[in-house]
């Protein structure tokens, strides 16, 4: 099956007086039909603005230099603000951090939810208010507190909320950019669960932006992840947690092996900061931090190369760190 999107070679750019901080670079991937398809790194590393830029909502001083990102059959790189604007909630939605950021606190939630879907989907009055109540019982809110002004809602609600205005209009991709991070680990928990069953039962595709492993395994199909502003790896959830490829993927699991006690199975976290994106280094952008680093590393950047089938990696070391890391499972060797 064809991907319902795949981006291909895509760099953003924020321009900051004479400055160019390039913070996705050459970003490719796929989301296949209804999938969840995480986007992880640390902090800084772009996942934001390469969500952000799906829907073309991106800062003022923020330009898609390059690339294309095709979705059913349309480049929404090229596409016209018009076209656009008519994909955006119709086929692609986006769930923010913070709820409060697509609830207005002005407005009753119904309000607001009947606003969209009759300004964006041509229902009725009445026929909005009728879905507005689905949508509700949908993601497990009673509909008796329609009537509610956001600030009424505790925080796991107003996600809710935020998931059913997202929802509102059937799209085919909705893009979370950290939907649980703000709430408490058993909301977060009940959430992932809900939006797992309704991308299910309606065919989704899900793009979920998060710095959390944990989510990642608990959710997401397909992972893909960044460092400084570059896709490093790009497989299937299972195959990055048990065999990641990049050593940047091993230390954000919190597993790397670390040279000094390699094959003793102590392992630990990566240390340092990621490069100025301003001013990156030549070769490989994670080579300071790796300890698998040569001098190729330092020169020779790295290209995104399919290692197995469906396994993305942009390392020249793979193979080594790969071979490390099955050391560093065998206890007592
Ligand atoms: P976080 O989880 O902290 O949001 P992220 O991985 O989502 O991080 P982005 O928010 O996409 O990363 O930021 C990528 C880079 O772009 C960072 O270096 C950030 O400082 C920079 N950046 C983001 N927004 C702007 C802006 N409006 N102007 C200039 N630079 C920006």
């Amino acid at each position: 099956d064809a991907p319902l999107l795949s981006v291909k070679d895509v760099s953003i750019a924020y321009k900051v007086g004479a400055l160019d901080i390039v913070a996705v670079s050459n970003a490719r991937f796929d989301v296949p039909q209804g999938s969840i398809v995480g986007l992880v790194g640390e902090s800084g590393c772009g996942k934001t603005t390469m969500a952000r830029a799906l829907t073309r909502v991106i800062a003022d001083n923020a330009r898609i230099k390059a690339g294309q990102m095709q979705f059913a059959g349309q480049d929404i790189v090229s596409l016209s603000e018009k076209d656009m604007n008519s994909l955006r909630w119709r086929d692609i939605a986006f769930i923010p951090q913070s709820a409060m950021n697509s609830l207005d606190p002005v407005y009753r939630v119904e309000y607001q939810i009947v606003e969209v879907l009759r300004d964006r989907g041509g229902l009725s009055k009445s026929a909005a208010r009728k879905r507005a109540v689905e949508l509700f019982e949908m993601v497990g809110i009673d509909p008796g507190r329609l009537r509610d002004f956001p600030h009424q809602f505790s925080g796991g609600m107003r996600q809710r909320a935020a998931i059913a205005l997202a929802l509102a209009l059937e799209p085919k991709l909705v893009v979370a950019d950290e939907p649980v991070t703000a709430l408490d680990v058993i909301i977060q928990r009940q959430i992932l669960d809900q939006l797992r069953s309704l991308q299910r039962e309606l065919g989704l595709s899900v793009i979920m932006v998060t710095h959390d492993i944990s989510v990642v395994a608990y959710i997401c199909d397909r992972t893909v992840v960044m460092y400084a502003g570059k896709v490093v790896e790009d497989c299937d959830t299972a195959t990055l947690l048990n065999e990641p490829l990049h050593p940047y993927t091993m230390g954000l699991k919190n597993a790397f092996p670390d040279l000094h006690s390699a094959g003793t199975g102590i392992l630990t976290p990566i240390a340092g900061s990621p490069p100025d994106l301003a001013n990156p280094p030549p070769g490989c952008r994670f080579a300071a931090r790796c300890p698998f680093a040569t001098d190729q590393c330092r020169v020779e950047e790295p290209m995104l190369t399919e290692d197995a089938p469906g396994h993305f990696v942009a390392c020249h070391r793979a193979v080594e760190a790969a071979a490390l890391r099955e050391e560093a499972k065998q206890p007592g060797t």
